[in-house]
């Protein structure tokens, strides 16, 4: 269908809109990322419990050595573990903070909870599981139970430990090992670490005043808590709840809240954009006659379709780049006004209906997906709190306050987000010479590939910065492990002992994040969120690689085409 042609003023006038809604968050939290904290101690310890760990038994501490050791056993660690496998690596231990294998899908168990991405593109290894997910879109439960069937698999429980975090990793130039304690007191030696923590997998909570002294229940959306709340919050029927925060997990979760409990009160800061969510059961039929490697050809095409995107399109004949960036942005902007247009069409109050409206650019913010959140807003037992882009800044004993008016709950939920990309320095990783990582970041983040760091050898990092940003986030972190289970092969098949990525390769990296970085500068122009490091300025190196998940993909074999240029190459005792 063509699009409607409207002249450039209406686009221009949207855009002033975006600009002032930003710079009103802007002005309100001044400190980035600083207005957040992950240092759960003291009144705030118990937001880092896990709720689902029961009967932990104990155990004597661990000294001995594996071959690969991953620090975090979510999918980054499965999918690797399955290609290690498939090249014969033996000793594979994983190393993880909860009780089971799963990462995100082991902590995020909230109602409601499911994902965005088609599930027969997200669910990885479906050909090698010979698994055809349930619905279009997965459900939370169905990805923590294939996380669980794919440790199965390839035998990955066997020398697993659970409960247990990370809390140094070092490199001993004596034996040429890695040696990983822990806070169950192991010393864990490893030929290789694969940091593979997550990318957004420690909780964070808005540093609110007051918030400790909150004197009914809370607790932060990843450590959801079923022995309050029921297991089909049952229990919140004669509750008063609250839910901080409208980002992707609290817009699956109000819907849950809303057909159960008495009040729900709803604090926005700044609204989502929510578009519609096709989703079906999976046809038998269709299922029955997939044929092997179906998986794989499915996603090319989607890659493809990606990079044909309504922007890309939108840019076509334009002649030049400023007309080019013109036209991408217009069509956003037309994107945008029909996710306005719906929100006007669903909920009934027309001033709840502006608030829940999003003003900044598509993809400004992660965008969502959901058919009961905006309608849950016209139940009578739902409330927004709409801060106007000011948020909440203070919490009685009571509850949140806002404009002099003190909301009274039962139950305080903190959908607040997570740290973004920090893994490879959750714990002290000190390398060949000494060098903690976190202090040869300092100076600005230097990898090569997102994937090695120089003198940092036989250390791998997945899912952390100077890495391809990908939608379909197992992808992406598939072709990482690919790569890594290639690196360790090619090693075990030359008869080498150690990797380490040459200086003149990581510079070449570093050089090409630069390069691809701030092509626009749509990312100033956003509102503030963790896409855009919450308005902080930023070194142009200390992001995603924006060159294309694809580019990303063939580079990665061009380093492997080359080993023995890209990487100091050592065989055992040199
Ligand atoms: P987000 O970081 O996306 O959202 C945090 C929310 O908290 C924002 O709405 C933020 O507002 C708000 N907030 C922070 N401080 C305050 C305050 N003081 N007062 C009021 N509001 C406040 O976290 P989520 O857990 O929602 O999502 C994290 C990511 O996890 C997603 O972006 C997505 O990538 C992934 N995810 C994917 C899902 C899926 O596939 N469906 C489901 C859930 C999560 P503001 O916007 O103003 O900063």
């Amino acid at each position: 269908m063509a699009r409607p042609q409207r002249p450039q003023q209406y686009y221009d006038q949207i855009k002033d809109k975006f600009r002032e809604e930003r710079d009103l968050r802007l002005d309100y939290r001044p400190p980035g990322t600083d207005q957040f904290t992950s240092e759960f101690s003291g009144d705030l310890a118990k937001y880092a419990v896990d709720p689902y760990a029961k009967d932990v038994p104990s155990r004597e501490p661990i000294s001995d050595e594996v071959e690969v050791l991953f620090i975090g056993g979510g999918f980054s660690a499965l999918l690797t573990s399955a290609r290690l496998r498939e090249g014969g690596i033996e000793s594979i231990r994983i190393v993880e903070r909860g009780s089971d294998v799963g990462g995100t899908w082991y902590w995020n168990r909230y109602p409601g909870a499911a994902c965005d991405v088609v599930s027969y593109d997200y669910l990885p290894l479906l050909d090698e599981l010979d698994y055809v997910p349930v619905n279009h879109y997965s459900r939370g439960p169905e990805i923590f139970s294939h996380c669980q069937a794919i440790a199965h698999k390839y035998n990955l429980y066997d020398l697993a430990v659970f409960n247990t975090t990370v809390i140094e990793t070092r490199w001993e130039k004596s034996d040429q090992l890695w040696h990983v304690k822990t806070d169950q007191g192991d010393v864990m030696r490893a030929q290789f670490v694969i940091c593979a923590n997550g990318t957004l997998a420690k909780p964070k909570l808005s540093a609110i005043a007051g918030m400790e002294d909150f004197a009914g229940h809370s607790f932060h959306t990843s450590r959801w808590d079923y022995d309050y709340t029921g297991q089909n919050l049952e229990h919140l029927k004669d509750k008063v709840v609250g839910i901080i925060g409208t980002g992707a997990s609290a817009v699956q979760i109000v819907p849950e809240l809303a057909n159960v409990a008495k009040k729900v009160f709803v604090f926005q800061r700044t609204p989502s954009s929510i578009d519609v969510r096709e989703d079906w059961p999976t046809d038998p039929n269709w299922a029955r006659k997939l044929e092997p490697g179906w998986q794989n050809k499915r996603r090319s095409k989607v890659l493809a379709a990606v990079e044909n995107s309504l922007e890309k399109r939108a840019a076509k004949g334009a002649s030049s780049p400023e007309e080019k960036l013109k036209k991408q942005e217009n069509a956003n902007i037309d994107y945008m006004m029909r996710i306005h247009k719906r929100i006007d069409e669903i909920v009934d109050d027309p001033g709840t209906a502006d608030s829940l409206k999003p003003w900044y650019m598509f993809m400004c913010k992660r965008p969502c997906f959901h058919n009961e959140y905006l309608p849950s807003f016209n139940l009578s037992n739902v409330h927004l709190v709409d801060t106007h882009g000011q948020g909440i800044t203070k919490i009685s004993p009571k509850g949140p306050v806002f404009e002099g008016k003190e909301y009274e709950l039962d139950l305080l939920i903190y959908a607040t987000g997570f740290e973004v990309q920090q893994t490879g320095i959750y714990n002290d990783i000190v390398g060949a010479d000494g060098v903690n990582l976190q202090d040869k970041y300092a100076d600005g983040i230097r990898t090569l590939l997102g994937i090695h760091t120089a003198g940092f050898p036989n250390l791998f990092i997945m899912g952390g910065y100077q890495a391809s940003f990908q939608f379909n986030l197992t992808e992406m972190l598939q072709t990482q492990g690919d790569h890594i289970a290639a690196c360790i092969d090619y090693l075990c098949t030359n008869d080498y002992h150690t990797l380490d990525a040459s200086d003149e390769a990581e510079e070449w990296w570093v050089q090409k994040v630069i390069e691809h970085r701030g092509k626009t500068s749509r990312s100033e122009e956003c509102t503030p969120g963790y896409y855009n490091f919450e308005g902080n300025e930023q070194r142009r190196q200390d992001g995603n690689y924006n060159g294309g998940f694809r580019q990303y993909f063939e580079h990665q074999g061009l380093v492997r085409e080359k080993m023995q240029k890209n990487f100091n190459l050592t065989s055992r005792k040199n």
